[in-house]
């Protein structure tokens, strides 16, 4: 055994031992090695070895400029000096004050207020606990219930569990729950021959209004990913259910929570997700990328409307929820960086092309007529894979291995194979990662 592999290999065996890693059955850490990292570079993880693996999904979506990168890296040496925490109660501090000015303004000013924390899942349960309480203030006490759609995932703590449609992360812990309705999904996999994605959208808004009817005034928000439904398996749909979301909601007096914890910074083309159906939600939810995938960050935007609805000499009618750690200046001004590069280097418009050059690399892998549903909106591409029984339920994790072996970090969704790189990637990169996919897939396939 080399110098390297007995380090790697006493890594390994110490975190087993005192790491218990997350969305893991530890036992199959039997089989399966754990890769301690050793440092990362852009795009590429290194491993004690010396082996690199090419992060094709941003380190679980939070990474958009690369690791270590120069100009994130600058501005949080620079903020280490200056002010590493401060409570934000009673006070405040400019990458705070900043960050929420420049997000403000990419809503041109719709969504004018930010509130902090620090995971997904928190944002998702402060944005609850908001629409609940601005009813109560209003005087609509009875507004309790919340609704969300079939495979909707917004994060695992117990409320947000509740407004979360995925069995795997949810079963064993029904009894807890504050449960949520959950109404037809928009996904556009479900059309039938000679149906469109809109079709299918218009099917599904009518499922949300007849719930919210049914529920005649006791509705207090409908919860949505834009355009993709991220964590239970890609699944993308028309902008139209949004514009009909909003419409709904509009109408029947309940808030709508846009949860772009995954899809927002830009990853489906639009900075907001919302901006493709031309609609804002009444609370937009951030968080994974909006650090550059530094720092834990998460926030919650809202109107004008719903701050109002707050503001009084009555302590209690404000939010009073408190989070130690609550915008934190070292996150924030990670964000400011992110930000910074968005404008500097022109992302957005530059993903364009970048996610076209993808598109156009992984065609190939339609050719197998075991890879069905190819679907991309913007940095965000994915097809489904058509294996049977054993062979599906061991899927993901023989591929996830098999890519390993080819220089890949990719963690496919049950059968559903997703990437989601950074957006650093250069044609080089991509037709690189467009090879490796496609003998990724040809070895797990005739395996
Ligand atoms: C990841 C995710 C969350 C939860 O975020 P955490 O930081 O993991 O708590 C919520 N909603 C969506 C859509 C997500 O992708």
């Amino acid at each position: 055994m080399s110098q390297e592999t007995k380090l790697s290999d006493a890594w390994m065996q110490r975190s087993l031992r005192s790491v218990w890693h997350p969305c893991t059955q530890m036992q199959h850490h039997e089989a399966i090695p754990l890769i301690p990292v050793s440092h990362g570079k852009g795009l590429w993880l290194y491993d004690h070895q010396g082996r690199r693996y090419l992060d094709a999904i941003s380190s679980w979506w939070v990474n958009l400029f690369g690791h270590a990168n120069p100009r994130i890296n600058a501005a949080l040496k620079d903020q280490l000096d200056r002010l590493e925490h401060a409570m934000l109660a009673g006070f405040t501090h400019e990458p705070v004050v900043e960050l929420s000015e420049k997000l403000s303004a990419l809503t041109q000013g719709e969504l004018g207020h930010c509130f902090y924390a620090s995971d997904g899942a928190s944002a998702v349960e402060i944005a609850l606990k908001m629409s609940f309480h601005a009813w109560r203030n209003a005087g609509q006490t009875h507004k309790q219930e919340f609704v969300c759609l079939k495979g909707s995932y917004h994060g695992e703590t117990l409320g947000a569990l509740g407004v979360t449609d995925v069995a795997i992360f949810k079963d064993a812990y029904g009894p807890l729950l504050q449960h949520s309705h959950v109404v037809m999904s928009p996904d556009a996999r479900q059309a039938a021959p000679g149906q469109t994605a809109q079709d299918v959208a218009r099917l599904a808004a009518q499922s949300l209004e007849d719930l919210i009817c049914a529920r005649e005034g006791k509705v207090a928000a409908f919860i949505v990913e834009p355009l993709v439904q991220c964590a239970s398996g890609m699944a993308m749909y028309d902008p139209l259910y949004l514009q009909l979301a909003r419409e709904i909601c509009d109408r029947h007096q309940v808030h709508l929570i846009a949860d772009e914890i995954a899809v927002g910074c830009g990853r489906t083309g639009s900075f907001f997700a919302c901006e493709q159906a031309g609609i804002w939600p009444d609370f937009l939810c951030l968080s994974k990328g909006i650090s550059g995938g530094y720092l834990p960050l998460s926030l919650v935007m809202t109107r004008s409307r719903i701050f109002e609805a707050f503001y009084d000499t009555d302590v209690r009618r404000g939010f009073l929820h408190s989070h130690s750690y609550t915008g934190n200046p070292l996150a924030c001004r990670a964000a400011l960086a992110t930000l910074q590069i968005f404008d500097e280097d022109e992302v957005l418009l530059r993903n364009r092309v970048r996610a076209s050059v993808l598109a156009a690399a992984l065609a190939p892998l339609k050719e197998d007529d075991r890879v069905t549903q190819v679907r991309q909106r913007g940095m965000v591409w994915a097809c489904d894979v058509k294996v049977d029984g054993h062979a599906a339920s061991t899927f993901a994790r023989r591929f996830f291995n098999v890519a390993l072996q080819h220089e890949l970090l990719v963690r496919p969704i049950g059968t559903t194979v997703y990437l989601m790189p950074p957006y650093i990637l250069d044609d080089a990169d991509t037709a690189f990662l467009g090879r490796q996919l496609q003998s990724v897939m040809q070895e797990v396939l005739a395996q």
